[in-house]
């Protein structure tokens, strides 16, 4: 495989930007090795500039739900730029995004636009603080809720890789305030909250954990911290950054039928395009500026271009079974990769979760905490990673990352996936 140009563009990289890229895990530390630098993208397939194809499962990391580069979503990008890229005054397409919004996730009666995943969580808890008056924000061992100081404690994704458990330059005094649960434990999260349930704004989850690995919930465990938070009087705030869109049309929440108070978007609801999002219950959005006192804004936040990016993807995903067929390629594609791990006799399981997956070198029968994340073969991962991508599949470079799947992953892509894992999966136990 060639990678000339790529390692090239690496080494000038290197540098001018810290570690060669502009956010953490492209640049390939988990899984060793140089990152590919990408040409092009369409359907299932990613190109990099020395001319190699890949079948992609990371999906620019969640947003490319119908495929890279649908035709729908371009024409819209560009019919949409040829009348302005940005106006600073109300646009037409953000009532629309709202109200798509509100439709297909009802717990979202409000909702402001913002340009990442980050943006979105931030302002999400500072509503919470505000609307509450506690400072305490309770969050999840490996959650990862982009890089807000106050989530950059026993984070997930890049910050799990690096295992920098808390960021230096977050001040402690802050830290001190975020505090910590294991995802899936009943008990923990009762004693928490019996302890200073009183102090506690907000809960913060992803509802089902796309950076610690892939990690559903319990049976009953959404429902179980949707009571806690209602009797302790704290917000109950779904982080579906990942999950939003694709684990469910109505993301996590409707998928598991529990109502959070409010919610975080990103990823699809930009297709591909910097956005993000929070809504929830109309008299927690009513505090936000300018109806109410707490401050959040954003020179670019619901640019027209975005927006009709989004609105051009939640477009595509409304089809009928869109979902249902999504769902049927995480199951293929799992049930092949278990069953090719089977052949070559290596300890392997999986998740699914619509389009979302997870892969774990691990003799558990089935993983679902952080711990049993944690404790997975990741050397075989990476050799696993490694042989794949050399037979020309993109699986996420770190065990710690969920795959996922879009709706341009055909039969042939999958089949050819397997077809590849049953070689790699002999080099992986080498
Ligand atoms: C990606 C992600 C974020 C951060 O989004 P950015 O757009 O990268 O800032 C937040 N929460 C979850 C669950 C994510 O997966």
């Amino acid at each position: 495989m060639q990678s000339d140009r790529s390692h090239a563009l690496f080494t000038r990289a290197r540098e001018l930007m810290p570690g060669g890229v502009n956010s953490p895990v492209r640049a390939f530390k988990s899984v060793g090795g140089e990152p590919f630098f990408a040409q092009r993208a369409e359907g299932a397939f990613l190109f990099d500039v020395d001319g190699n194809r890949y079948i992609d499962y990371v999906g620019s990391w969640g947003p490319m739900l119908a495929g890279h580069n649908h035709p729908a979503v371009l024409e819209a990008v560009l019919r949409t730029a040829r009348d302005g890229l940005s106006f600073g005054v109300p646009n037409p397409l953000e009532v629309t995004m709202a109200e798509t919004i509100a439709r297909l996730v009802p717990s979202c009666e409000m909702v402001r636009m913002v340009n990442s995943g980050t943006e979105a969580t931030l302002s999400a808890i500072r509503l919470a603080r505000g609307a509450t008056g506690r400072t305490r924000i309770v969050k999840f061992e490996g959650c990862y809720h982009g890089h807000g100081d106050s989530f950059l404690v026993k984070a997930g994704s890049g910050a799990l890789t690096f295992g920098v458990p808390t960021s230096p330059g977050v001040p402690k005094a802050l830290a001190d305030l975020t505090l910590t649960l294991p995802y899936n434990d009943f008990d923990a999260a009762t004693a928490l909250f019996d302890e200073c349930g009183s102090d506690i704004a907000c809960l913060i989850i992803e509802p089902v954990v796309g950076n610690a690995n892939c990690l559903p919930p319990r049976e009953g465990y959404l429902q179980h911290l949707r009571e806690l938070c209602t009797k302790h009087g704290a917000l109950l705030v779904f982080d579906e950054v990942m999950t939003g869109f694709r684990v469910a049309l109505g993301g996590a929440q409707a998928r598991y039928g529990v109502r959070p108070d409010l919610s975080t978007f990103g990823k699809v609801i930009g297709g591909g395009m910097p956005v993000g999002a929070y809504g929830g219950r109309r008299a927690l959005m009513e505090q936000v500026s300018p109806a109410g006192p707490i401050y959040q804004a954003g020179t670019l936040s619901g640019n027209p271009v975005a927006m009709a990016a989004g609105l051009a993807m939640l477009e595509l995903i409304q089809a009928p079974g869109f979902h249902e067929a999504l769902e049927a390629k995480s199951n293929a594609l799992c049930d092949g990769l278990e069953a090719a791990a089977r052949d070559a006799g290596i300890a392997f399981t999986t998740n699914r979760v619509g389009g979302m997956f997870g892969l774990f070198f691990s003799s558990e029968a089935k993983v679902d905490t952080y711990a049993q994340a944690m404790a997975c073969d990741s050397a075989a991962f990476n050799r696993f990673f490694h042989a794949m991508l050399e037979r020309g599949v993109y699986l996420a470079p770190s065990a710690f990352e969920a795959g996922f799947v879009s709706s341009a992953h055909g039969d042939a892509e999958i089949a050819a996936t397997i077809e590849a894992a049953r070689e790699a999966f002999r080099v992986a136990k080498a």
